[in-house]
């Protein structure tokens, strides 16, 4: 796909994402979906009225009603066309940087777009062939004046209130001036935590932080948590569909260590569990523990959502799924990431424990990384060709879904070429150091040497 990578198409606000762009994808989807409402909402980010007033324009030029949610987290928009049964356009850009800003198409069953749909949207977004109508047939916006507070309270109807109630639990909420500025301070409250914040105001200039919940941008939110005592600390990406946690001593908690302690709270014997190809060990060891089945795609939440449905039709029962960067599916909720549901889940487990013995078992944990580049086709072919003898000679069991992953049962390696850059990556990871090491280093020379016989 062209105008849609696997997460919506995102640019540069104004330069490349245009809201002439903006418009002619409202008109496409407009076209694709033929329904006479659709839901439009936004994260905080500074071009986001712009762009949104783009969207709704085309909307209304192809007959559609528009519900106009204003500011919202991307969960938030998917609760409600799921709830409502209409489909919804985002205008987010999630964790980009603040000068990004993109679309997300959803379906009137609150979930992203398939693949399939959105090559759809593509093809009339490209031939232009949108379905205009008369005058006197246009659209005409509607402001949802209670959309943010439909969404805490379907969240409300979904998590068990009362036990986290009793635990008394400090929060101390880092939502990064992002669209959960303005709901997850709230929800947490009514949770009966007593919250304690930082960069919760919307500002979609990000003056506290850049978007991106990763440790380099989240330093105020582990000193808040050591000033306020807090138990938890938490934080969220612009559009807040992912949660990263702190533990009680302000330390800054793997995204991976969380996905497998909240598996492990959720998995019985003969679940399924789905992740990408580069999923920790930690959720390996956690399927393996809990007599589980693990389930790996290619990287990209498109990818596990397809999965997830996949084996539903099978009738195989999939409570969690997820990657390591805070993005969490609980499908039996809804096949929706949702910041403040994980960070919900996860309260949940603080009940009974505090959140650093939550993650115990799964500390320790070693990655290994490394790139090879190439200039060439060919040399681009050596190192894929490389990387199959590898996996065929090795005794680890394949996985060919993204790459060559070999899975040893206590280690694994993968080599997949970068979808953006020139180069092959390698993965490892092992509870040794030396383990993950071994493991990369004999791959990597593997392709060293193929690429140097070019
Ligand atoms: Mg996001």
């Amino acid at each position: 796909m062209k105008v849609f990578g696997s997460s919506g198409t995102r640019g540069v606000a104004n330069d490349e994402l245009t809201p002439e762009f903006v418009l002619k994808i409202a008109k496409a989807a407009g076209t694709v979906w033929r329904t006479d409402r659709v839901a439009l909402a936004r994260d905080t980010r500074a071009t986001g009225d712009m762009l949104a007033d783009a969207a709704a324009s085309g909307l209304a030029s192809v007959g559609a009603n528009v519900d106009r949610l204003g500011v919202v987290p991307t969960p938030g928009v998917q609760a409600y066309a799921e709830i409502e049964g209409v489909p919804a356009l985002m205008i987010t850009a999630s964790h980009n940087p603040p000068e990004y800003n993109g679309v997300k198409l959803i379906g009137d069953d609150g979930i992203e777009l398939s693949v399939g749909s959105l090559e759809r949207v593509e093809e009339k977004f490209l031939t232009e062939k949108f379905e205009e109508v008369r005058w006197s047939e246009t659209g005409h916006s509607h402001v949802i004046e209670d959309s943010r507070e439909r969404y805490v309270s379907q969240l409300l109807d979904n998590v068990d209130a009362d036990r986290i109630a009793d635990a008394n639990l400090t929060v101390a909420l880092d939502p990064g001036h992002g669209a959960g500025s303005l709901t997850s301070p709230e929800f947490f409250r009514k949770l009966g935590c007593t919250v304690v914040t930082t960069n919760s105001q919307p500002d979609g200039h990000f003056p506290g932080r850049d978007p991106e919940p990763v440790p380099g941008n989240l330093r105020d939110l582990g000193r808040l948590v050591e000033a306020s005592d807090a138990d938890v600390g938490i934080a969220h990406d612009g559009d807040a569909d992912r949660a990263i946690f702190y533990d009680e001593t302000g330390e800054y908690i793997e995204g991976d260590a969380t996905l497998a302690a909240l598996a492990a709270a959720q998995l019985e014997p003969g679940d399924a569990v789905v992740s990408a190809v580069n999923v920790s060990q930690r959720l390996v060891d956690v399927a393996h523990e809990t007599g589980a089945q693990l389930e790996l795609t290619p990287i990209g939440s498109t990818n596990i959502i397809t999965r997830i449905r996949e084996l539903a039709d099978q009738d195989v029962s999939v409570p969690v799924a997820g990657e390591g960067n805070g993005g969490v599916f609980f499908p039996n909720y809804r096949l929706s990431r949702d910041g403040a549901y994980t960070a919900a889940k996860f309260l949940e487990l603080l009940v009974d424990e505090r959140a650093s013995a939550i993650v115990e078992p799964y500390n320790g944990y070693q990655n290994v990384r490394t790139n090879i580049t190439y200039t060439t086709d060919a040399e681009q072919d050596a190192l894929l060709a490389a990387a199959e003898r590898a996996a065929v000679a090795s005794n680890a069991e394949l996985n060919t879904r993204d790459g060559y992953r070999l899975d040893y049962g206590d280690a694994w390696v993968l080599a997949r070429p970068s979808g953006t850059e020139p180069m092959v990556r390698i993965y490892s990871e092992a509870r040794e150091r030396h383990r993950a090491e071994e493991l990369a280093e004999e791959m990597e020379d593997a392709l060293r040497a193929a690429k140097a016989n070019v």
